[in-house]
């Protein structure tokens, strides 16, 4: 085996998944590491069953890998310290102590002067109070760790609602402001070890219960000032972090047309899964190229796409694919309601994409139909 392309991830489920497949034209070894019986990558790449904080770790990775990477960023810091002797870890643990923490997370962002909602930190509920008067309601409550899809959050009305929300909580929180948002934008870029930076066109993604369903890329109705502005403010983020690999950006675009930074993920992202198909280089093949050294690939798009998430009630098979152009990602997962089980994308080279793209979503069968037209339909 050739030095310097073996790659270690935090990590077992379907990023992990996707990242071990783009890594398999390369010749690129991924090796996971993951507690959980048979997870998404368990068919694609071989496992390590530790956990990520476990003492043992350090010792089971020593030779086996030339860098490490994450594919979550629920990790414990103090741990992942530990693991940078073995190999270098890219992103580092600095971006992933950063955009764990959604206080310092939106400190950061601050400082580095991007906008965001206004936040203020919740530690007890005197604290609630105190934040909401400052942020102003109505206002989110969400926990400053583990909350992702909308977990760990309440929206609060009152500061009677506040003080309950974080008596419910029961962990460090940030309140935010609530943003009344035209749309929800991403934007998604690499940096190489070298400093080169590429990033891909703006992305638009429908959420639903705080849950991604569906995501067009490039994102319509996008001025070049305002893909200008995407670009500069993924430059911002990459450089202050001194980053290396992919990271996401989740935005709001106000009313008003400002950009603000809803959240990073130190990741490749769900709403990029439609690079696999509609750009020059997938998302994952750009994170496996920045970690390792290699020049990045062109993000450059190849048409118009839509990624639709399968949550929980996936269609058959045949029934996705018998749909012309349906691109089908599944993730061997057991399903579960609202469980992210897998994900479809189309790719659009029509005079009409929108149509066209439109026509393609008509074809899956009940219930998905209904909810990938609504949200299709709830775009620009
Ligand atoms: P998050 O877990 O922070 O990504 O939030 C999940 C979803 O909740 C977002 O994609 C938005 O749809 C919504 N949301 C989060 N924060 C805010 C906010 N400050 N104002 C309005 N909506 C929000």
């Amino acid at each position: 085996m050739a030095e310097g392309r073996r790659v270690g991830i935090l990590g077992s489920g379907q990023l992990g998944r996707m990242l071990a497949l783009a890594g398999h034209p390369l010749a690129v070894r991924t090796l996971f590491v993951g507690e959980e019986d048979a997870p998404p990558a368990a068919a694609t790449a071989r496992q390590v069953a530790l956990a990520p904080d476990s003492p043992a770790l350090a010792g089971a990775l020593e030779g086996e890998v030339d860098v490490l990477t994450y594919e979550l960023e629920h990790l414990p810091v103090d741990a992942l310290r530990s693991l940078e002797p073995v190999a270098p870890i890219r992103p580092s643990v600095h971006a992933l102590a950063v955009a764990s923490d959604r206080l310092a997370e939106k400190q950061f962002l601050t400082d580095i002067g991007l906008s965001t909602a206004p936040f203020a930190r919740v530690d007890d509920e005197d604290g609630a109070e105190a934040a909401v008067a400052q942020v102003g309601l109505p206002a989110l409550l969400k926990t400053r760790r583990e909350g992702y899809d909308g977990k760990g959050q309440r929206v609060v009305r009152t500061a009677q609602e506040a003080r309950a929300a974080a008596r419910e909580l029961a962990v460090p929180c940030i309140a935010e402001g609530f943003v009344r948002f035209r749309r929800e934008l991403s934007v998604i870029a690499a940096r190489g070890l070298d400093g080169e930076v590429r990033v891909y066109p703006l992305i638009e993604n429908v959420h639903r219960d705080g849950v991604l369903r569906l995501s067009r890329a490039p994102a319509r109705e996008v001025s070049s000032e305002l893909a200008a502005r995407a670009v500069s403010l993924a430059r911002t983020v990459l450089e202050a972090l001194d980053y290396v690999g992919v990271l996401t950006a989740e935005l709001f675009e106000s009313e008003g047309g400002d950009l603000l930074v809803n959240e990073l993920a130190p990741r490749v992202h769900n709403s990029g899964h439609w690079t696999i198909e509609g750009a020059e280089t997938s998302q994952f093949e750009n994170h496996l190229r920045a970690i390792l050294g290699w020049p990045l690939g062109s993000t450059t798009t190849r048409g118009e796409s839509v990624m639709v998430n399968l949550l929980g009630d996936v269609p058959t098979t045949p029934a996705m694919l018998a749909i012309p152009g349906a691109h089908v990602h599944l993730y061997d997962k057991e399903p579960r309601a609202g469980r992210k089980l897998g994900h479809l994308t189309f790719v659009s080279h029509a005079d009409d994409t929108a149509r066209d793209l439109r026509a393609r979503l008509e074809q899956l069968p009940e219930p998905l139909r209904a909810e990938a037209l609504s949200c299709f339909d709830a775009t620009t």
